[in-house]
Formats: structure tokens, sequence, C-alpha cells
């Protein structure tokens, strides 16, 4: 699963609509897989992606120097976008479990696929 997905991934068990986003990592397995540079897309995905979010999962998966905040001239920054290309498009977690803040729910991650279904007693 790339970091794409996880951005825009939020806990739907039943009443949980507070402090369900991000998905904290746990026992994470990160793989970088190359993918193509576009900076097309790259761009026009920055006022998609939440940024704070990104920049603390980039922590938890002890990814560095991931700005605090998007810089100004992301459009013409390419060493911000190639950066920002590696983390969102070419990471991804391969094994382990995504929990949710809130309700702590768990949402295993099998061989980069992660598991949203949620039990009958939870929807
Ligand atoms: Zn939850």
């Amino acid at each position: 699963m790339r970091l794409i997905t996880h951005n825009m991934l939020q806990c739907h068990a039943k009443n949980c609509n507070v402090n369900n986003f991000p998905l904290r990592f746990e026992n994470a397995e990160v793989e970088l897989i190359e993918a193509d540079f576009n900076p097309e897309f790259l761009i026009n995905m920055l006022p998609k992606l939440e940024w704070n979010a990104l920049a603390t999962t980039a922590v938890q998966l002890g990814i560095a120097n991931v700005p605090a905040q998007i810089p100004d001239n992301a459009a013409e920054n390419e060493e911000f976008l190639k950066a920002l290309h590696g983390l969102i498009l070419e990471t991804h977690v391969q094994q382990g479990q995504m929990v949710c803040n809130n309700c702590q729910h768990v949402y295993k991650i099998t061989n980069g696929i992660p598991n949203m279904l949620l039990g009958e007693h939870e929807i």
C-alpha cells in the first residue's frame, strides 16, 4: 500500500467519527518500489493531500527530511517533488497494521493490501 492511499484512509468503524485519521502504522515493513516520475501528477495531488498526516506518518515510518509544510515554490521545486514522489508513490507498506487512534481498531496489511473490512458488530 502506497502512502498516497494511506493519506486517504480513515477509520470507518461505527460511531468512530473523531480523531480517526490518520491511521497509525505499527510493525510496518516498508519497501521502495520505483515508479515513473510525473511532476504534473504530483502538483495536482498537492491540494488533495493532508500534509500534516503525511508528515506524521513519515516520522512513524522512520522517513526523515519531510518538510513540516509544503514549500511555497513546490511546483517549481524539483528536489521537493522528487522527495514527494519517493514518499507517496514509491514507499509501500507491505506488512504490518494500521491502528485507529480513536477506537483502536486494527486494520491488518498483508502483501501490501490493507484489510479494511469490519466485523459485523463494528458496522
Ligand atoms: Zn476508529
